[in-house]
């Protein structure tokens, strides 16, 4: 359950000492080293987060985590999320997409905007503030709060913009976003993006540092399930037919499925993509892309996304839905039938998860045909998994999959054809599949679990405590 004492999330400490059968004890006892040190000289200063939701997309999936070790270690993290009205989330989600290069729901980012964020931030400064104190170092996560960096200076603290968004090149959009969010941000103490091409070039590279997501094996959505388990997982939330096997009971809410036919059979390969319902995803481009140009005849596809009233700060989920539900529709009828369109229920973290988890591990291939990515964590979960991934290539999804190594990807994210032959070629060829679902794991177990994300922060924030 997501725990929140008003606005503060409450993170339980996780022993990093879990990790050690996969990283090894070497790399395991350095960060339990490096945390006891940052404790030393952090004193009674604190590190606090601050975003803008709990629960829903990828930084509150990392939070969790990397704050749980983090306080394992011993180290004082705390969480706090702002609160928005509707219209301000509008204005923070146009900036979102514009700073992947899009001009999302079409709205101004003028004067009026620019008025409204900043009367809802004032709104937060003092619940945010409230809870910083001079010296402390404050992780300011994406657009949303970035407006808060200047009061969070005021009072003390140092602060580092943490931005998880990004576009490889620049257009009108990306310009109209970064012009809204540079006065905010640009006075922060350092600047933390997934990949340098994503820092515009008004950020003093002397405070930039790139530093990339990570994934936790232990979470709910990552940790080993049996075959029976995620068959019992997918049975019981109604997305595969159950088979026979007893539906597992952790599971008490299940998905919304929008199909034409019955559950997925669970002997045919599946093809996924999972995403929250954003554009920049292109569930819509998937559909199209398997519909018209995979040929396997016995693959189906499952789009899986939360709940459309899941993300509070994701007003634009209910249009994408409905774009696609209606795009599903106008298909012919026996691709119709092979075409499933998933929302999970986000009410319980850990029971989304876990389905989440399932389903990745079902699948036989699993996709990210995003437009633009910051990193694309589901592509890590996907790795780890040891599934093979068809991706675009595309932002952080290129530090992530090596064509021909690590999975498959597609130069162009607008090639449906493109994306449709790699997708049958995997579906052709099980023994390439696994090769490449082995050395995906591996690739994330070296580079993206989260005691290297938590060293790289962790000598972020002793330098910044070091400058004084
Ligand atoms: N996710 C989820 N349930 C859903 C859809 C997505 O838990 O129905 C998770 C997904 O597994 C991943 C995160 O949300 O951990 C999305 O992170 P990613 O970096 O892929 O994209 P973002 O949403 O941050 O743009």
């Amino acid at each position: 359950m997501v725990a929140t004492l008003g606005n503060t999330v409450e993170v339980p400490p996780l022993d990093p000492r879990r990790l050690e059968p996969i990283v090894g004890g070497d790399r395991v006892e350095e960060l339990v080293a490096r945390g006891a040190e940052l404790q030393a000289h952090l004193g009674a200063r604190r590190i606090v987060n601050v975003n803008s939701t709990a629960a829903g997309g990828g930084v509150a999936e990392m939070l969790w985590t990397l704050l749980g070790y983090a306080r394992g270690v011993g180290v004082a993290a705390d969480w706090v999320v702002l609160t928005g009205d509707p219209e301000f989330f509008a204005v923070t989600k146009r900036i979102h997409n514009g700073l992947y290069g899009s001009p999302g729901d079409g709205g101004e980012l003028d004067d009026a905007e620019r008025a409204h964020y900043e009367r809802a931030l004032a709104a937060n400064v003092g619940a945010v503030c409230g809870r910083v104190r001079s010296g402390d170092v404050v992780l300011v996560h994406d657009p949303q709060p970035a407006g808060l960096i200047a009061p969070l200076r005021e009072r003390g603290a140092r602060v580092v913009w943490r931005c998880h968004v990004g576009y490889d090149g620049g257009n009108e959009w990306t310009e109209r976003a970064w012009e809204f969010v540079r006065p905010y941000v640009e006075s922060a103490d350092a600047f933390v993006f997934s990949r340098e091409a994503f820092a515009p070039s008004w950020v003093d590279r002397a405070r930039l540092r790139v530093i990339p997501p990570s994934i936790d094996p232990f979470a709910p959505k990552n940790q080993d399930l049996t075959p029976f388990e995620v068959l019992a997982v997918l049975g019981a939330a109604g997305i595969v037919a159950p088979d026979g096997i007893h539906p597992d009971p952790r599971v008490r809410s299940p998905a919304q499925v929008v199909r034409d036919g019955p559950a997925v059979d669970p002997r045919a390969p599946l093809v996924v993509q999972v995403s929250r319902w954003d554009r920049i995803k292109d569930m819509g481009g998937v559909l199209a892309g398997f519909a018209r140009h995979v040929e396997a005849p016995d693959a189906h596809l499952a789009l899986v996304g939360p709940a459309v009233s899941g993300v509070t700060d994701d007003p634009e989920g209910e249009q994408i839905w409905s774009e696609t539900v209606a795009a599903w529709s106008a298909l012919a009828p026996g691709t119709r039938r092979r075409i499933h369109l998933v929302t999970v229920p986000m009410d319980d973290p850990v029971e989304n998860a876990l389905v989440i988890n399932a389903v990745q591990r079902h699948a036989a291939i699993v996709v990210q045909k995003s437009l633009a990515e910051g990193f694309g964590l589901t592509v890590a979960e996907a790795m780890w998994k040891t599934r093979p991934v068809v991706a675009s290539a595309v932002g952080g999804i290129v530090d992530q999959v090596v064509d021909g190594q690590t999975g498959l990807l597609v130069d162009d994210p607008l090639d449906l054809e493109s994306f449709g032959a790699a997708l049958d070629r995997l579906l052709h060829d099980p023994v390439e599949a696994e090769r490449l679902g082995r050395n995906a794991r591996t690739h994330v177990e070296r580079r993206f679990l989260g005691d290297r994300h938590l060293l790289e922060y962790a000598a972020l924030i002793a330098e910044l405590l070091a400058r004084g």
